[in-house]
């Protein structure tokens, strides 16, 4: 065992040491070899993990899946996964225990797949899921895990992997190398920063079932809430109408916003300041402590382009910007620093936006609907 780090480099060139962890070492570090974590919902695999699967091909070596859930469900996706460009393995595991895959409980599984195993790195979705998973497993390995990977590449030569990934709400990018003596890494991978894995009917998938491990956990499953909307998904949607604080209650919210989303195939999205004043439901919020959008069409209404909605949706490949731009709606957080007042187009989205309409949303909306609907 040695002492070993995941080390830091900024855009600017400094390397910071961020945390030390005892490790498991090799005299020669063995080469890439992923587990990518597949998750699920209702049969089928979840977008995130194509991603994942994707990221983890990337670094080279062979790639094993692994399904975890209850015995209905396991067949079903295990059914889909086998089909999976990339995967040369497919590892299954199902027991009743694992249906709503709490992490205190699937958390062991993962502690016996890793001992004294050929895998160099564990890869997830930046899911919720993943997010209190991964850690957890990688703190009882005392080994470090890496959250929100934009990219990944594995230099066979030194045996060292090197990643980005965005800090201070995307401000940044920091990039950071983990050494050859690393023996295990963990990380959470952005789904709209790699391509979801296809399927490939030639796909020749080594299946192998786990034996589940039984475990005692003080936590315990009371009740899933999903919300049910027959629009699209809003991570996955191709494209995104989002509502700001400027849409003023939920009624304005729903007659404003909902029309336009519906006309254009659209997810609807929101803005924290618009989530917080009830005017949609929280499942909406896009931003840095909410969803994270790449769509091809991303129309921001009445939205003033603080830096943390900035960090869930500046990656769409189109972005349309409606605002008026008056100094009175522009909050405390977004507030540039001027010394005169706000002028029209001051709103930070118009810095992001393809297209920017400096106008009243209320006069704007009804004639897009209009046209659009001729
Ligand atoms: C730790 C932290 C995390 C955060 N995470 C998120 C996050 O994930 N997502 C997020 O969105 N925010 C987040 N925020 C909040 C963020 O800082 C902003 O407060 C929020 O994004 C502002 O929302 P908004 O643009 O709707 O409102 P405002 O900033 O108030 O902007 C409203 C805009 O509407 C325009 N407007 C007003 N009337 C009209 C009209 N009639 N027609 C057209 N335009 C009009 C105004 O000119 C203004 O630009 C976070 C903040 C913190 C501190």
């Amino acid at each position: 065992m040695i002492s070993s780090s995941f080390i830091f480099t900024l855009r600017s060139g400094r390397s910071i040491l961020l945390g030390k962890a005892f490790v498991r070492t090799y005299a020669s570090a063995p080469s890439p070899h992923a587990l990518v974590y597949l998750e699920h919902r209702g049969g089928q695999l979840d977008s995130g993990s194509l991603s994942a699967l994707t990221a983890a091909t990337q670094l080279g070596g062979p790639v094993t899946g692994l399904v975890v859930g209850s015995q209905e469900e396991v067949p079903k996706v295990v059914e889909k996964a086998k089909l999976l460009k990339g995967l040369t393995t497919l590892l299954h595991s199902s027991s009743p225990s694992y249906a709503q895959l709490l992490p205190e409980i699937i958390s062991p599984l993962f502690r016996k797949l890793l001992t004294s195993s050929p895998y160099t790195h564990v890869v997830s979705a930046h899911s919720s899921s993943a997010k209190s998973l991964l850690p957890r497993v990688a703190a009882q390995l005392d080994v470090p895990a890496l959250s929100d990977v934009t990219s990944v590449e594995h230099d066979g030569s030194t045996n060292t992997t090197t990643f980005t990934r965005p800090i201070y709400a995307g401000n940044a990018v920091a990039t950071v190398r983990a050494p050859s003596s690393l023996s295990l890494k963990f990380f959470t991978v952005r789904a709209t920063a790699f391509d979801a894995a296809p399927e490939d009917s030639s796909a020749s998938v080594e299946m192998k079932a786990v034996d589940p491990v039984d475990t005692s956990s003080p936590t315990e499953h009371v009740s899933t809430s999903l919300t049910k909307s027959s629009r699209p998904e809003l991570s996955t949607a191709p494209r995104v109408v989002s509502g700001g604080r400027a849409l003023k209650n939920a009624e304005t919210f729903e007659k404003t916003i909902y029309p336009l989303a519906d006309l254009l195939g659209a997810a609807v999205g929101a803005s924290r300041a618009a989530v917080d004043a009830g005017y949609c439901d929280n499942s909406l919020q896009v931003g840095q402590t909410g969803k994270v959008v790449a769509p091809e069409l991303y129309m921001a209404i009445g939205i003033s382009g603080a830096i943390q909605h900035l960090a869930g949706m500046k990656d769409s490949k189109l972005i349309v910007a409606v605002n008026k731009a008056s100094a009175a709606y522009i909050s405390a957080m977004v507030m540039p620093l001027k010394l005169g007042p706000l002028q029209d187009g001051d709103a930070p989205i118009f810095q992001v936006a393809d297209v920017g309409l400096v106008a009243d949303l209320y006069e704007t909306v009804p004639q897009i609907i209009e046209k659009m609907s001729q």
